[in-house]
């Protein structure tokens, strides 16, 4: 399988040519030459596997340079009811006749970016040792990403993270789970100011192109192919979970903020998995829900994105969402490249017609929705009262949005993005109580804290960068032998070495 750019570079290159990548060089996105297609035969032979085992088949149609069982052992040591809690990873919760949650949050830090972050984490590890190539990843994270990344990639060989985060300004659930790791290979940075400074000093040290080079320094953000690879499977295990024979056709609901999640069931549907109806449902900041009802795509500016209490859905444009538009308008890489490289950028977005946009409901299956706080207090209140069920404030989104699709006969899956626990005054707001803490994590906020508070300055963060690698490199000098990886103790995650 190979890989092209959105933006019409089609340069032949495999998948672990693009697994550390991140834009392509034209500035587009990298999907797959085509969507291998699945049929009925393979279907049933897929309908009994453990999720480990259909994570491997699906990822063997997209991966051809890592061996077949090498790429085996990284799934099954990935997939594990050690770390996602079940023997089924992501099994359906029932509500009603035909409305199920499926929970893809039961992985270590409670969101559903576990689920591709933990095989990032794993395939990023396998590929460095490969090459004897080491990486320094470099984000900022306002919550869910910066955690999901930590938990991943920490105790992992050959990479080091530093993640930027606005002091004080996450959650205190949040800020106890990335704090508390005492990983030496994770670095906490609690930046003077807001995110959008945190944001502003990666670009700055990306864009430093002789120091990203000279210091390997590498990102793990949702635009990532392995990511959205990684979420693919669960779509399927959904399905097989909810149906009894391959005539069935389910829909998904999926609350929606950068488009990866969602993007995810478009392959999977693509490939020729039974879904009827694909559900994008957003919060407030709605640019998503007023594309796919009017066929413009008007990115707002940082005025304009308000804070809710789906915060992990505030976002002002959509980084995956050109990957679906180069499908709707037939893989046409110059229209896309205008659109996105010329139009997004000097005129802030793009409308298309209605002959346009209409495959994305009839040939896609796309609809949308929105939800504002108001109405995910009354889907928290409701779901509590009706079904006994304790929901999270995005998942609330997404299943205030999927009642308004729901349709006779056809199985609606509202894909669970977070637990309540980590949105614990909103679930207090609507239920008067308090959500659970899972037992795991009873006691983490008062676990001692590992962070280093600095002003937004880029060189303050360039020279954290070069002390460790300064330390890495007296230490190799020291002790040169390398570690032999199949000699390396392997942490499962959430029990790495302190
Ligand atoms: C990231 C996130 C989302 C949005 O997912 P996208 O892939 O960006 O659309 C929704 N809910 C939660 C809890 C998240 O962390």
């Amino acid at each position: 399988m190979n890989y092209l750019s959105t933006r019409g570079d089609s340069s032949p290159r495999g998948f672990c040519d693009i697994l550390l990548e991140g834009l392509a060089p034209d500035g587009g996105l990298y999907l797959p030459t085509h969507y291998p297609q699945v049929d009925d035969a393979t279907l049933s032979r897929w309908r009994g596997l453990p999720y480990a085992h259909l994570a491997f088949e699906i990822l063997s149609l997209y991966i051809d340079d890592i061996p077949p069982a090498d790429l085996k052992r990284l799934c099954e040591q990935t997939y594990t009811e050690a770390v996602f809690g079940t023997p089924q990873i992501t099994p359906l919760k029932r509500l009603d006749d035909g409305l199920y949650l499926q929970a893809l949050s039961n992985g270590p830090t409670l969101a559903f970016k576990d689920m591709a972050m933990q095989l990032l984490g794993n395939l990023f590890e396998y590929e460095l040792a490969r090459r004897g190539a080491h990486l320094n990843i470099l984000g900022a994270t306002s919550g869910d990403t910066g955690s999901a990344a930590e938990y991943a990639m920490r105790g992992k060989h050959g990479i080091h993270v530093f993640m930027l985060s606005p002091r004080g300004r996450m959650s205190p659930f949040q800020q106890a789970q990335m704090f508390s790791l005492q990983d030496k290979n994770i670095h906490n940075i609690a930046v003077e100011g807001v995110f959008d400074d945190c944001q502003d000093i990666v670009k700055a040290v990306s864009n430093d192109l002789d120091f990203k080079r000279r210091y390997a320094i590498g990102t793990v953000n949702s635009i990532n192919w392995a990511r959205l690879l990684a979420q693919v499977v669960y779509y399927f295990a959904g399905y097989f979970q909810a149906t009894k024979n391959n005539g069935e056709r389910v829909s998904f609901a999926v609350p929606s903020g950068n488009f990866g999640n969602i993007c995810a069931g478009h392959v999977a549907r693509s490939m020729g998995l039974p879904i009827q109806q694909l559900v994008l449902a957003t919060n407030e900041n709605d640019v998503l829900d007023e594309f796919f009802r009017t066929g413009a795509y008007r990115v707002r500016g940082a005025k304009e994105t308000i804070e809710t209490s789906s915060p992990s859905m505030d976002i002002s444009k959509a980084s995956n969402f050109e990957r679906f538009v180069f499908d709707l308008l037939g893989r046409d890489g110059a229209l896309t490249a205008e659109l996105f490289g010329t139009k997004v950028t000097r005129e802030g977005g793009f409308a298309l017609g209605p002959a346009e946009i209409a495959p994305a409901a009839s040939r896609f299956g796309f609809v949308s929705g929105r939800s504002t706080h108001a109405d995910r207090l009354a889907t928290i209140r409701r779901t509590w009262q009706e079904h006994g069920v304790m929901i999270d404030t995005h998942t609330a989104d997404g299943l205030k949005v999927a009642l308004e699709h729901r349709e006779a006969g056809v199985p609606m899956l509202v894909l669970e993005t977070a637990l309540p626990v980590k949105f614990a005054a909103t679930i207090e707001e609507a239920l008067g109580r308090k959500p659970e803490t899972p037992a795991a994590l009873a006691g983490l906020e008062a676990l001692p804290r590992r962070f280093t508070v600095m002003p937004p300055d880029v060189d303050a963060v360039k020279r954290v960068i070069q002390a460790q690698a300064a330390g890495a490199e007296r230490r190799a000098a020291a002790k040169p032998a390398p570690i032999p990886l199949g000699d390396r103790q392997r942490y499962p995650a959430g029990e790495g070495p302190t």
